[in-house]
């Protein structure tokens, strides 16, 4: 069946019902996933779908049914059908208009770890010179004041953050006393090794929430995050106590980054975040920056065995829920919420147009901005294409205007992009040019090529059939994709 038929083709025929616009993709041999405009879709078998471009579906059918209730045709029932079309959309795109909601301040690039899959190129811990100034720092607020969202959440990312404390109280204590209505939160992203009583005291003050690093079990972590004493492990999980004692259990939230070593571990890993009372995880690939690609670990494993790893991970996850112990992964969940509701959650991976520059920015410690951290990290590889300016230099429209941001987003806007364009779970996907610059040294690349295409479409054909296929599986993702589940 072809997927391009003339406009005629497409109007009101002898069962008057009209089609709106859709795609589809074979799921097996029996039956096709179709999606729509509103991120909607439906699994319906071979012959219901050449029935329903032909016309000729019976009205009182399941599948004509759930195809009216999804907005694949319209009929005289169906009311409001193209105006309920129309909301969705719009709501799915209306976080264009309240950007920039994430600011990234790079407070300094010292850190004490050594992590080799580390996204950021490091210094020793005793180079002040790589750490923001106060008038960086100014300038970098005023950028994240003037943002059009209404809530901002500024974070503070390193190197290690807490080697340069001091400029973190001084942007909290500027932003706040700069933010006039609009809602600014703050996050510390550390590796939690100098945490103390007196930072944790700010931290409360000023409701301010911290994200740190997990790994897995103490031989994975220590492994991964080498610092010296060789007790990572034991810095973090005594960090992650110490801030749920001074600001609540939910103050803390970790990241893990899969390695090598961690392929054939995922249950254990797992085990270790319900051990230490996390409510998810995110399976999260290595990604090809900073140190990652510079010791080729990013080479270290191919994006099948990444798959396998998270399916693994993913059925494990899927059994804890059936014996009653409540547990998510947080990509699935984000994919989830493109599925099952109109807002599109601003997880700038998965995002089209790509979410560099709108959901997030980062403010280098000399001042650079870049659309993302990804890209910051290309520059420290010596790719500058993501460079958008200066903070002491330039101003908030030569940033935000400037060709090096909207080129990419323009030229790798999924829904024009060939084979995008075509497939079926464009609308769950995301645009992400850094990926494809770093890796292919083009904003869009072939995506029989992309590794970001053979895994996104994976997960998608994998989530669906599971759905598909166990009716718990179905009612748990739908939780996981409601807001705040
Ligand atoms: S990257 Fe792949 S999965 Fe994503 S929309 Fe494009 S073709 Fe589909």
């Amino acid at each position: 069946m072809s997927k391009f038929q003339s406009v005629e083709f497409f109007k009101k025929k002898k069962n008057e019902y009209s089609l709106l616009p859709f795609r589809f993709e074979r799921l097996d041999d029996q039956r096709r996933v179709l999606t729509n405009l509103a991120g909607e879709y439906l699994v319906i078998n071979e012959g219901e779908l050449k029935a329903f471009v032909n016309h000729a579906l019976e009205e009182q059918s399941d599948a004509y049914i759930n195809l009216r209730a999804k907005h694949f045709l319209i009929d005289e029932k169906s009311e409001m059908a193209k105006e309920l079309l129309e909301i969705k959309l719009r709501t799915k795109y209306s976080n264009l208009s309240e950007f920039t909601a994430l600011h990234m301040f790079v407070v300094t690039l010292r850190c004490e770890h050594s992590c080799p899959y580390c996204q950021v190129s490091r210094q020793s811990d005793d180079k002040l010179k790589f750490d923001m100034t106060e008038e960086i720092a100014d300038k970098a607020i005023d950028f994240a004041l003037r943002s059009p969202a209404r809530a901002i959440k500024i974070e503070f990312q390193g190197g290690e953050p807490l080697l340069n404390f001091p400029i973190i109280q001084y942007v909290v204590e500027e932003a706040n006393r700069r933010k006039n209505d609009k809602n600014v939160s703050y996050v510390i992203a550390t590796n939690l090794a100098l945490i103390d009583k007196n930072i944790l005291k700010y931290c409360k003050e000023k409701s301010i929430q911290i994200s740190t690093s997990l790994d897995g079990p103490e031989d994975l972590h220590n492994n991964n995050r080498p610092r010296p004493g060789k007790n990572s492990y034991e810095k973090a999980i005594s960090g992650i106590k110490m801030v749920r004692e001074y600001l609540g259990v939910d103050a803390v939230s970790a990241l893990m980054t899969t390695t090598r070593s961690s392929l054939n571990r995922v249950k254990e890993i797992i085990d270790e975040y319900l051990d230490q009372d996390m409510e998810g995880i995110f399976l999260r690939p290595l990604s090809p920056y900073g140190f990652a690609l510079k010791t080729k670990s990013f080479k270290a494993y191919g994006v099948e065995e990444w798959n396998k790893f998270y399916e693994q991970g993913l059925e494990y996850i899927i059994e804890l829920n059936k014996k009653g112990v409540e547990f998510k992964e947080y990509y699935t969940a984000t994919i989830l919420a493109k599925m099952f509701t109109s807002q599109d959650p601003g997880y700038v991976d998965l995002m089209s147009p790509a979410g560099i520059g709108i959901s997030a920015i980062i403010y280098n410690y000399d001042g650079v901005v870049y659309p993302s951290d990804e890209s910051r990290m290309l520059a420290e590889m010596g790719d500058h294409s993501f460079r958008l300016g200066n903070v002491l230099t330039n101003s908030y429209e030569e940033i935000f205007l400037n060709e090096a941001l909207l080129g990419p987003i323009e030229e790798s806007f999924a829904y024009s992009v060939p084979m995008c364009n075509e497939c079926a779970f464009e609308d769950y996907c995301g645009a992400d040019p850094v990926f494809h610059h770093g890796v292919h040294k083009d904003f869009v690349a072939r995506k029989p090529e992309s590794q970001f295409c053979n895994r996104n479409m994976t997960i998608f054909m994998y989530l669906i059939n599971r759905m598909e296929s166990d009716q718990f599986v179905k009612e748990l993702f739908m939780k996981w994709g409601q807001p705040h589940a």
